[in-house]
C-alpha cells in the first residue's frame, strides 16, 4: 500500500495493469479493501481523506475508486462530484449503513455502485468483478450486427448515436458526457430498442449482478441518463420510456 500521491507518475503512461484508489479513513477497512483489490491484480493506492482522494485521482488516473461516504473534510458525496469532473473511473461508494443507500440513490452522486458496511472481501470482489466484466459483456444477448469484419459497432436511435468501441455517445453532432455506467446502460438499451427491459434484466446485463435489492440503482442511473440525453433540449424530449410495472424501453421523441 502506498499513501503518497506525488505527481511523479501522473498519467502513468507505461503502466501494465489496472489501478485502484481506495479513499477510506478507517484503517482496518482500508487495509481490507486494499488487500482485496491487490489479490484481484490491481495496483492499489490508498488515501484517508476526500481532498487527497481527488488529488490522487488526478495523479494516478485509477480505473476503480472505492470511496467512503463519511470522510474527514469533504465527504464522499462532494469528493465523488469533484472526481466525476476529472474521471470516468468506476466509483463504488461505501456507506456505513444499509439505509443510507436509499438516501444516496435519491441524490445524483455519480457513483456507479454502492456497498454498505460491514461487507465481506468476497462481496467487494464480486461487485468489482461484475463492474469490470461490463464493457465486455453484452448481457448474454448475442450482438446482432457486430460482424467480425466490422468491429466498429455503431448503434443509432433517432438522433442518438453510440460508438461502442470508442465508448462515445452523441445526440445529433453533440457528444454526450456519460459516466461508464450511463454509457453501458444506453448501449444495452440501444442494442435492443424495441425490447422492454425489466430493472432486473438491466441489473444483470449492465451491472452483472442479480441482487434484487439493487433495482433502485437502475432507476437512479436511468434517471441520470435520461437527463443527459435530454440536456439542452426543451426538456420534453424523452428517449427512454418507463413501461409501468415492467421497466424501460427506448422511444423516439416526437
Ligand atoms: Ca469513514
Amino acid at each position: 500500500m502506498e499513501t503518497d500521491v506525488g505527481p511523479v507518475s501522473a498519467g502513468a503512461p507505461g503502466r501494465l495493469g489496472r489501478v485502484a484508489l481506495v479513499v477510506e479513513d478507517d484503517e482496518d477497512i482500508r487495509a481490507l479493501i486494499v488487500y482485496t483489490l491487490e489479490t484481484q491484480g490491481f495496483e492499489v493506492f490508498a488515501v484517508g481523506s476526500g481532498l487527497e482522494g481527488v488529488a490522487a485521482v488526478r495523479d494516478r488516473k485509477p480505473d476503480l475508486i472505492t470511496l467512503d461516504l463519511g470522510l474527514p473534510g469533504i465527504d464522499g458525496i462532494e469528493a465523488c462530484r469533484r472526481i466525476r469532473e476529472i474521471s470516468d473511473a468506476y466509483v463504488v461508494m461505501i456507506t456505513a449503513r444499509d439505509d443510507e443507500i436509499d438516501r444516496l440513490l435519491g441524490l445524483e452522486t455519480g457513483a456507479d455502485d454502492f456497498i454498505a458496511k460491514p461487507f465481506s472481501a468476497r462481496e467487494l470482489k464480486a461487485r468489482v468483478n461484475a463492474m469490470f466484466r461490463r464493457p465486455r459483456t453484452v448481457g448474454g444477448v448475442p450482438r446482432p450486427d457486430a460482424s467480425t469484419q466490422d468491429a466498429h459497432e455503431i448503434l443509432t436511435h433517432g438522433p442518438l448515436r453510440v460508438d461502442v468501441e470508442s465508448r462515445r455517445a452523441f445526440r445529433t453532432d453533440e457528444e454526450l458526457v456519460l459516466t461508464r455506467t450511463e454509457f453501458d446502460l444506453l448501449t444495452e438499451l440501444m442494442r435492443a430498442p424495441a425490447r422492454v427491459w425489466s430493472r432486473e434484466a438491466l441489473l444483470r446485463s449492465v451491472w452483472g449482478t442479480d441482487w434484487a435489492s439493487d433495482t433502485h440503482l437502475v432507476e437512479v442511473h436511468v434517471g441520470n441518463l435520461r437527463r443527459k440525453l435530454a440536456a439542452g433540449t426543451d426538456g420534453s424530449t424523452r428517449f427512454i420510456r418507463t413501461v409501468r410495472g415492467v421497466g424501460y424501453r427506448m422511444e423516439l421523441p416526437d
